[in-house]
């Protein structure tokens, strides 16, 4: 009993190699059935040395397995019975056992079976051909040779093909039963793996949203805070200078984050383009003044040279779109050291309301070495190291511009001549949704100093805001960095408090974080929506967030915020942004103008 248990155990395993449960279970089935021929051959004195070999079997079958199983090879095993049964028992079952009208031929079918399900690669080949051999030869030695063979006496041949005969349908039953069971215990395990590894995947995705909110929040302290001493018109030249590098090694914090999240999305497959109306003028001013402040500081001139002909509105990805040509813009400034950076971008029409949207970024820098270009594209490649070394970088870079201009079914190539310069140049189709030419907006700039002094674009005194935020020192900085324009800035560290205070007073904007302890962002503004005696059932709620991520401004939207920012925020971000929403008479411009966003950052000199 012990022993059934243990060998069914065994046979369930499914750490042990398939293979191997099949030949022990086909053993054991087979030695059943020999035992039982060789009983019935034992009792009717059937052939001596039929009855022998059968004797021979029954001993060989187990020990040659039991010693393979326990040695661990088992693959031994099925070779030394396989060669007994198909060498040795067979052709003496076939002469000694009546031959084609024995039971023989039911074992020759048998092993072929067992051959089939047991042996592989060259083995299996080599014992089928000689399967195929023997029996012929068999089969045509009694045909020219009847009195070779043993015949059986009417009784026995009755018993001896029946015992084969269930006994090879018994094998061929549990065969079909077993493999069935493996099938089924493959197809569950492979569901299983692909749930792992799609819950391994959300997790992967989970921590790097986590650790990318986690570090955009003190991040948001650190360049806010910065920016306040960027602020300061006493501070020395030192301090300003200290504070720039500050700034630097922040957004460099801050782009490395980003890299290794979109590297590890593409990677994980859950990156999504996701399409949208944008206006190519408002996405081109927007990569301008990101780029512009840089290459200024280098002192290389920035010409932007937009086709006029482009049409105004395209339907494609923004976000990615601009991370593409920030990526490239960023590295042309990188690895120039005079001269200049170019964006050119032209457009043709490909009829199906669309457009080839064509970009070229230009640079006169440092070049890269022709047998170095094949592997421009790959992640973690960094070319011409002796060079590079000071630069930084992680080399994801290029390699998420690749794949997501792969994402986007279109194309990106380089020309480069080394120390000459580099032109890389991305064509991508795009929907056209506003024919109408987007006309004349090329810029250029040149020079630049280091110093930036913040000009609030509005103050207003009469307007109150309130910021909810679970920490204390982001609070803290975006409340001093609205400290220019006079406004009443309340803050609360959780949605109740927040909650709580708009029973009290009425506010004119709300900046909400999303992810706070107990309630969050979108249940706090959900309760605000419809707080009975609120009084700020109506004002304008923006979504003040660590988390980013092209999905993010959808969830926002649909839960309702008027507007979405991104941790770490800039003051000019925030005033923009306030500007969109406070009422008109409230505000006064400060600037004289009536431009919005990075576009009204200005240098000194
Ligand atoms: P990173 O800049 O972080 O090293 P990238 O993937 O953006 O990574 O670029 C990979 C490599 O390609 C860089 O290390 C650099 O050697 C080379 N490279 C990229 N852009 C330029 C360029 N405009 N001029 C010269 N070399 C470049």
């Amino acid at each position: 009993m012990k022993a059934i248990k243990r060998l069914s155990a065994w046979l369930h395993d499914s750490n042990v190699d398939s293979t191997e449960r099949v030949f022990v279970l086909l053993t054991v089935i087979a030695e059943i059935g020999v035992t039982i021929a060789m009983l019935g051959d034992a009792l009717s004195n059937e052939s001596f040395f039929e009855t022998a070999v059968l004797i021979f079997v029954v001993i060989l079958v187990p020990v040659a397995t039991l010693l393979g199983v326990r040695h661990r090879k088992i693959q031994v095993s099925i070779h030394i019975i396989i060669l007994s049964l198909v060498f040795i028992i067979l052709p003496v079952v076939f002469f000694f056992g009546g031959g084609v009208e024995g039971g023989s031929v039911v074992w020759i079918v048998f092993s072929f079976l067992y051959v089939g399900l047991v042996l592989r690669g060259v083995w299996r080949t080599a014992m089928l051909v000689s399967l195929t051999v023997l029996s012929f030869v068999g089969f045509l030695l009694e045909y020219l040779h009847p009195e070779l063979v043993v015949q059986h006496t009417r009784k026995m041949f009755y018993i001896d093909s029946y015992i084969s005969l269930i006994v090879v349908g018994m094998v061929i039953f549990v065969m079909v039963w077993f493999q069935n069971r493996l099938f089924q215990e493959e197809n569950r395990r492979a569901r299983e793996e692909t749930l792992k590894a799609e819950e391994l995947n959300r997790a992967q995705n989970r921590f790097f949203s986590s650790m990318s909110h986690e570090i955009r929040t003190p991040i948001n302290s650190i360049l806010g805070l910065n920016e306040l001493i960027l602020r300061q018109e006493d501070a020395s030249d030192e301090i300003i200078r200290d504070a720039n590098n500050i700034n630097g090694a922040g957004k460099m914090l801050l782009s490395l984050i980003n890299d290794i999240l979109d590297f590890s999305k593409i990677e994980a497959g859950s990156m999504d383009i996701v399409p949208v109306e944008y206006r190519v003028g408002d996405m081109m001013s927007e990569i301008v003044n990101m780029v512009w402040l840089r290459a200024s500081e280098k002192g290389l001139k920035f010409n932007v040279d937009i086709d006029p002909q482009v049409p105004s509105v395209l339907f494609g990805d923004e976000v990615r779109i601009k991370q593409i040509l920030i990526n490239l813009l960023n590295n042309a400034v990188k690895y120039t050291q005079s001269g200049s950076v170019g964006l050119h971008i032209e457009s043709e029409d490909t009829g199906d309301n669309s457009v080839l949207l064509t970009i070229s970024v230009t640079d006169t820098g440092i070049g890269i070495k022709q047998e170095n270009l094949p592997y421009l594209f790959d992640a973690f490649r960094r070319e011409d190291q002796e060079k590079n070394r000071y630069i930084e970088g992680t080399g994801l870079g290029l390699s998420i511009v690749r794949q997501l201009v792969d994402l986007m079914g279109g194309t990106v190539t380089v020309n480069s001549v080394y120390t000459q310069g580099s032109t890389f140049t991305v064509s991508l189709k795009q929907g056209v949704v506003i024919t109408k030419a987007v006309g004349d907006i090329s810029i250029t700039s040149s020079g630049g100093t280091a110093r930036h002094r913040h000009e609030h674009r509005f103050s207003a005194p009469d307007a109150k805001v309130l910021i909810v935020d679970d920490n204390e020192m982001n609070l803290e900085v975006e409340k001093k960095l609205l400290g220019d324009t006079e406004m009443r800035v309340d803050t609360a560290m959780s949605g109740a408090e927040a909650l709580d205070m708009a029973l009290r007073a009425r506010y004119d904007v709300i900046l909400m974080d999303h992810l706070m302890p107990e309630m969050d962002g979108i249940e706090c503004l959900e309760r605000l929506r419809v707080q009975t005696g609120g009084l700020n059932k109506n004002v304008p709620v923006v979504v003040l967030t660590a988390n980013a991520g092209s999905k993010n401004r959808e969830l926002y939207n649909a839960a309702g915020f008027d507007g979405y920012l991104v941790k770490p925020v800039s003051g000019v971000q925030l005033e923009d942004m306030l500007l969109r929403h406070l009422p008109a008479e409230k505000v006064f411009r400060t600037d004289g103008s009536d431009m919005t966003g990075e576009e009204m950052r200005t240098a000194k000199g």
